[in-house]
């Protein structure tokens, strides 16, 4: 089954608990728009090369098309389409006025130089920069692509038009809001590296207040494994900590590393972060095991914080974890969601758990459109507020309708987008 179809397996599991017509249905789940694109860029030999990118435009019903551009040599034009959809429901899950979209260019960017990034940036901005605008489609950074990226990408855009019209300074600057995840001193949001795992640890400490009773075990601190230890992973392990949480265990792509004692000892995921950075991996910090084994921890609350399509059929049975916080986008199977729903484990899903970036990345946008820079305390405040009361809609709705969170969260959404 391709992510697309998944995708679409999830949203017939919410119909089945909603009144909708056929029309509604189809504009569900079909994408307004695929943009094909062939573009050239000017390599370091003085040739210049083709490159093949998408930009899927999947619904603009509650506002501009939103969602990140990938860079990878497998972009595969049904996972853009999936993720395009994903990003609608997220949107609406958080209540914020934009709609679904995603970019891809089939690119290995660790072969390029940084020149020739450059110029693959700005070649595949300008061959979209038609269908893009702070009122149409607003990209942003996902897989392999940076604020520095951004920052090509909005001057390339602002460049663009100024060839076809005069633009006041103020025009221009209004113009920055069609990319987000910029870098802070180009028109970048305070608050925006940290804002997914920041968002994510909301949303877990809601659901605590909900359930903790349930999980604590004679009043101990929860623990907690994450896997990947990139931006997502990173912060909320550190959040974690910071609300007094045993981190246990922590990954990366080389393996992954687990306490010595379980049962008291912990990781300042800061300390790790400094011991990677200095020395390269995890090793030395704790006992070496796999990142199959991370998965199957005897934890309280499971982060998969890395890649799609981690949990499936085939260790779905072996997860021992009470809560998995989906912070990676996709790393449940439909079939392992089946299955860790009879297991009594609660799974808090992607569209929810991780949907703090894009709220930040909304917030940058209206800054930018505002002319305003809001301090970063501004910003995490009206995070909390708008990742509380997704919870809530989410919880409610599955408290109302018996269903699992993921369902319940694409019920609320999908009642949002056809309403
Ligand atoms: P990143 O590139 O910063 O980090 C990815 C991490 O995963 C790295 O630590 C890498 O070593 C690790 N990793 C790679 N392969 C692994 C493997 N086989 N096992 C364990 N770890 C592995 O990326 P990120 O921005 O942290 O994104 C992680 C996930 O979160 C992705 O699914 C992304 O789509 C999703 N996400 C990110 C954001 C955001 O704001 N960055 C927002 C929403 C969702």
């Amino acid at each position: 089954m391709n992510a697309f179809e998944n995708a679409l397996k999830q949203l017939n599991k919410a119909i089945s608990h909603l009144s909708l017509t056929p029309f509604q249905i189809d504009r569900l789940k079909n994408p307004e728009r695929i943009i094909t694109v062939n573009f050239p860029v000017k390599m370091d030999d003085g040739t210049e090369k083709i490159f093949h990118g998408f930009r899927v435009q999947h619904n603009s019903k509650r506002g501009p098309f939103k969602g990140g551009i990938r860079f990878h040599p497998q972009v595969d034009m049904k996972e853009v389409q999936a993720l395009a959809f994903w990003m609608a429901i997220k949107c609406a899950v958080c209540d914020i006025p934009m709609g679904g979209g995603k970019g891809g260019v089939e690119v290995d960017p660790k072969k390029l130089s940084e020149r020739e990034l450059e110029n693959l940036s700005r070649s595949y901005c300008r061959a979209i920069a038609n269908d893009i605008g702070p009122f149409v489609d607003v990209p942003a950074p996902d897989v392999n692509t940076t604020p520095q990226i951004m920052r090509w990408m909005v001057e390339e855009y602002i460049k663009s038009e100024k060839e076809k019209r005069r633009l006041s300074e103020k025009e221009k600057e209004a113009l920055r809001a069609t990319f987000t995840g910029k870098p802070v001193d180009d028109g970048g949001s305070l608050g925006r590296t940290e804002a997914t795992g920041r968002g994510g640890s909301f949303v877990l400490l809601a659901l605590l207040a909900k359930t903790g009773e349930r999980l604590k075990v004679k009043g101990e601190r929860l623990t907690v494994a994450v896997q990947g230890f990139g931006n997502v992973g990173y912060y909320i392990a550190k959040f974690c900590h910071e609300a007094g949480m045993r981190v246990v265990a922590l990954s990366d792509s080389k393996g992954a590393v687990v306490v010595n004692d379980i049962s008291k000892d912990f990781f300042d995921p800061r300390v790790i972060l400094k011991n990677k950075k200095e020395k390269g991996d995890m090793e030395g910090l704790g006992k070496k095991i796999s990142n199959k084994d991370l998965l199957e921890l005897p934890v309280d609350i499971l982060i998969p914080s890395a890649l799609e399509n981690q949990i499936t059929k085939e260790n779905a049975d072996r997860i021992q974890a009470k809560v998995i916080l989906e912070m990676a986008n996709g790393p449940t199977s439909s079939e392992a969601d089946e299955v860790l729903h009879k297991k009594g484990i609660t799974v808090v899903p992607d569209v929810l758990a991780n949907s703090g970036g894009v709220t930040v990345s909304y917030f940058e946008w209206d800054q930018n459109l505002k002319g305003e820079k809001w301090s970063e305390s501004d910003v995490n405040k009206k995070l909390k507020n708008k990742m509380e009361s997704a919870f809530d809609a989410v919880w409610k709705t599955s408290v109302e309708k018996k269903c699992d969170l993921r369902t319940a969260a694409f019920i609320v959404a999908v009642k949002r987008l056809t309403g």
